[in-house]
């Protein structure tokens, strides 16, 4: 049985989302609580609960990770103008959801170093 979480359950659309994004693999909608114009957030549909859960079998799902975030990116309209990819990890990386997901944060000037 595979483990469910709340970005399961959006997944499977059990709870309402924006999604901007969809494949076999991954899925991608509004952050609910925006840091930014645009933040969406990039989930393998597949539960890693974090990225150091990751195994060698996730090689290939970690490398389209990216470039699906680079289409979605694109898709978003921030291609050019700039963006962040966050991956938060366990607590004092501020993960509040144990799967898996990447920030797609940007429409306006990002600050540095993150809070
Ligand atoms: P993290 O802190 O990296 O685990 O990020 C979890 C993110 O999920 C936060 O930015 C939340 O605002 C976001 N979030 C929580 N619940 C929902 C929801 N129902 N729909 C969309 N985003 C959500």
């Amino acid at each position: 049985m595979s483990m469910e979480t709340l970005f399961t359950k959006i997944i499977s659309g059990a709870i309402p989302s924006d999604k901007v994004y969809e494949d076999d693999e991954f899925c991608a909608f509004k952050d609910i609580n925006p840091a930014a114009p645009v933040h969406v957030l990039l989930v393998p549909k597949k539960v890693i609960p974090e990225i150091g859960a990751a195994a060698e079998c996730d090689e290939g799902l970690l490398g389209r990770l990216l470039l699906t975030a680079n289409k979605v990116a694109e898709q978003l309209g921030i291609a050019e103008s700039g963006f962040r990819y966050i991956i938060n990890s366990g607590a004092h990386g501020g993960q509040e959801v144990p799967h898996l997901h990447l920030h797609i944060i940007g429409g306006r000037q990002l600050g540095w170093p993150p809070g």
